[in-house]
């Protein structure tokens, strides 16, 4: 019986300053406020397929220090299955440093610490995670090594695989072709591509054996490609805060409808959906919206 959607990625605890303005290479610059939010692309998923009331559990690495622990009790407190987050002993916990500005606009360095530990072999020794799973949602913060093995497992228990291949990284097409889903914002989908329009991208990655496609388009919205053809679904207009975790809400939504058996551009609506009020909050997972939050917002809008 397919129950429950899989993440294997990263868990990083996100120190973040907000600041007026980003500063220039060599500047310093007076910033207004210092917050620390449980984050990691992988753990900001888990959260977001959790906070929509669909079961989840999750492969990762933390390191044994505080941020670990932190980690570890905070997507506990969420409802993600923790069994196969395993403890790097030898490994500071990733951290990501993230400047938003009063734009909302943010620049991230991450440190990866524990998550580049993350092998194929803890993936088979978290195999009995993929019994069960309906669906498989990856993202680029831990070692391609883990991602392909995952990718193999979910093929063998017959789990669909939802790709976000974030951060950009060149990926080869024996890997694309055996994604169901993939969902780049514009910056991966031209790295990924090799080009810099994004209509040629499309046609590259199609090529490639990429059939259905989800660009994040930012305050563009989102672009749904798959053999029926293109289709732009625009995003709502709303007051922006901070765009930590856009992408990931907007993933684990898209996630949570296809499981829930929604079509491909019903999905985007709900991706579109979370990603809009993702950025209407500070911080990554405490800006992720529940169900409830989701569809009221949902409902709302369709009535204006
Ligand atoms: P990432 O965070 O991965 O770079 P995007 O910036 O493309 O991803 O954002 C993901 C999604 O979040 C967008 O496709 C859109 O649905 C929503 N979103 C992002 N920024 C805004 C915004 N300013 N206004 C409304 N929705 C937004």
């Amino acid at each position: 019986m397919s129950q429950h959607i899989l993440v294997v990625g990263s868990l990083n605890m996100d120190l973040v300053v907000r600041t007026i303005r980003h500063p220039q290479i060599g500047e310093t610059v007076i910033g207004h406020d210092f917050h620390t939010y449980p984050g990691g692309k992988g753990a900001n998923q888990a959260v977001a397929v959790a906070r929509l009331g669909c079961p989840v559990k999750m492969i990762g690495r933390v390191g044994a220090d505080a941020f670990g622990q932190d980690l570890f009790s905070m997507i506990t407190a969420e409802q993600v299955e923790n069994r196969y987050v395993f403890r790097d002993e030898q490994t500071a916990t990733g951290v990501a440093f993230v400047t938003v500005d009063d734009d909302g606009r943010n620049t991230i360095v991450v440190a990866s610490g524990a998550n580049a530990h993350l092998s194929a072999e803890d993936i088979n020794a978290a195999e009995e995670a993929f019994i069960g799973a309906s669906l498989l949602l990856l993202q680029l913060e831990v070692p391609l090594s883990a991602v392909e093995r995952a990718i193999d497992l979910a093929r063998q228990n017959g789990a669909q695989i939802v790709l976000n291949p974030a951060p950009a990284q060149l990926l080869e097409s024996d890997l694309l072709e055996q994604v169901d889903f993939l969902i780049p914002n514009q910056i991966e989908l031209a790295l990924l591509a090799g080009q810099e329009s994004t209509s040629a991208s499309i046609d590259v990655l199609r090529s490639m054996g990429v059939e259905k496609l989800v660009v994040t388009l930012g305050e563009s919205g989102v672009l749904v490609v798959d053999n029926d053809g293109q289709e732009h679904i625009p995003a709502h207009q709303v007051q922006v805060v901070d765009t930590t975790a856009a992408g990931d809400a907007f993933a684990g939504a898209f996630a949570v409808a296809l499981k829930d058996g929604l079509s491909i551009k019903e999905a985007a609506e709900w991706g579109n959906a979370a990603g809009a009020l993702a950025v209407t909050r500070p911080g990554a997972q405490p800006s992720l919206p529940t169900r409830k939050e989701l569809l009221s917002f949902i409902e709302h809008r369709a009535l204006n």
